[in-house]
């Protein structure tokens, strides 16, 4: 569960032109200590006691790298297929099979109560933490102490700041063990601390509803923030389609749903040709077609719960994500049709294998970790312009392959 950036980078840039240098005064640990006193007031009135509030923000200073992320823009969207690559590749995969072996028993009760099935629970916590391995590390209320004094999105911080006090304050989390994502998501499941409050839930029965250090909890959590969400257990999140010659793509969209028998009637099926209710999803049953990369690349028709599913992160790249992550843990294959591209994303195996191949060649890459980050990215940007290939700092097939022939 992300904090996006939804603003336009046109009104970003024009946002900044009026507002940059102010800002920029202000951003100082003094003018942070009486923001906090200012917020004092308005927490306790959020459910926040005082001595709760001083316990935890005494002597603590506000990250000022945080407003960096917070505006940061990525100089090219990442294509689908990279997205896809990284969160469903075979260790994924593999991981999530040892995972749905390992808490069988527990999963089997979770879909007893909360009605959502193992393979969908585990994908999610797959996908938003890497099956509870990488939950962040930024002291939370530092981090959303900062972004409810500076920055652009300073009320909806405040929300989750007083939130995150709350939380404290109950004692189902530590202090110490509260730490998350820069912008404030935590735990196995990357909740933000507001949505932990409406939806986490105390499934190993200790009294504490703990994200952090407790699976069962977490994936309990999980099952019922997708059951809250309108989850219907056994209807597919959609399937792989195959669109009729010359269909109109206008009539794409997730939220332009249709009954499956008029998808039939517009000439639809399966990717492998047979009739579209062959998935098990009904004929009166309503879905929109999920078109990420234009009518060559793989097409959806995306039911219900695939709504349910995007509502976890807002975006419908990690939606498919997580909804391709469940098929393939319920032994489904890869997608039958390429994406559009000849330079194709790479797994976390290769990126690692990547940035072995740049560290070899004397770029400072940084940890070998298969996140390209920003040194990974510069790096690639050399090798792709000594090579003659576009250059735009992307890690796919083609840069690896040069590499690894030893161009
Ligand atoms: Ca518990």
């Amino acid at each position: 569960m992300h904090s996006r950036n939804n603003f336009s980078p046109m009104l970003i840039a024009s946002l900044l032109a009026v507002s940059s240098l102010p800002a920029m005064a202000q951003e100082t640990q003094e003018a942070f200590q009486s923001c906090l006193s200012r917020l004092q007031p308005s927490a306790q009135r959020a459910g926040v006691q005082p001595d709760t509030f001083k316990r935890n923000m005494d002597g603590v200073q506000a990250d000022f790298t945080l407003l960096e992320k917070l505006n940061y823009q990525p100089e090219f969207k990442l294509p689908i297929w990279d997205y896809l690559s990284g969160l469903v590749d075979d260790e994924r995969v593999s991981d999530g099979l040892a995972g749905l072996q390992r808490h069988a028993e527990v999963l089997k009760r979770i879909e007893a109560k909360y009605e959502v099935d193992a393979a969908t629970v585990v994908a999610v916590w797959g996908v938003e933490s890497n099956y509870g391995r990488i939950t962040g590390k930024y002291p939370l209320v530092q981090a959303l102490g900062t972004l409810a004094c500076f920055g652009r999105r300073q009320s909806y911080f405040q929300g989750e700041f007083y939130a995150a006090l709350r939380i404290l304050q109950r004692g189902d989390i530590a202090p110490e063990r509260l730490n998350g994502s820069w912008a404030g998501a935590f735990g196995h499941t990357q909740f933000m601390p507001q949505t932990y409050e409406r939806l986490a839930v105390d499934f190993d029965g200790d009294g504490r509803r703990d994200l952090v250090d407790n699976s069962d909890d977490a994936l309990a959590s999980t099952a019922n923030f997708l059951h809250k969400g309108g989850w219907r257990n056994g209807l597919p999140w959609g399937v792989e389609v195959k669109l009729p010659a010359g269909f109109d793509s206008n009539q794409a969209g997730r939220k332009n749903k249709r009954a499956v028998s008029d998808w039939v009637s517009s000439g639809l099926t399966l990717v492998d040709g047979r009739p579209l209710n062959a998935s098990g999803i009904a004929n009166d049953e309503k879905a929109g077609l999920l078109m990420l990369a234009g009518s060559n690349g793989p097409v959806f028709l995306a039911t219900k719960n695939f709504d349910v599913i995007y509502g976890y992160n807002a975006a419908e790249s990690y939606g498919l994500a997580i909804a391709h992550l469940s098929d393939r843990l319920r032994g489904g294959g890869a997608f039958k049709t390429a994406w559009p591209t000849d330079d194709p994303g790479i797994s976390r195996a290769e990126r690692r294998e990547l940035q072995t191949l740049l560290a070899a060649k004397r770029h400072d890459i940084g940890e070998i970790d298969g996140m390209l980050g920003e040194k990974s990215r510069a790096a690639i940007k050399i090798e792709q312009a000594r090579l003659g290939q576009t250059v735009n700092g992307r890690g796919g097939l083609k840069i690896l392959q040069a590499l690894r022939a030893g161009q």
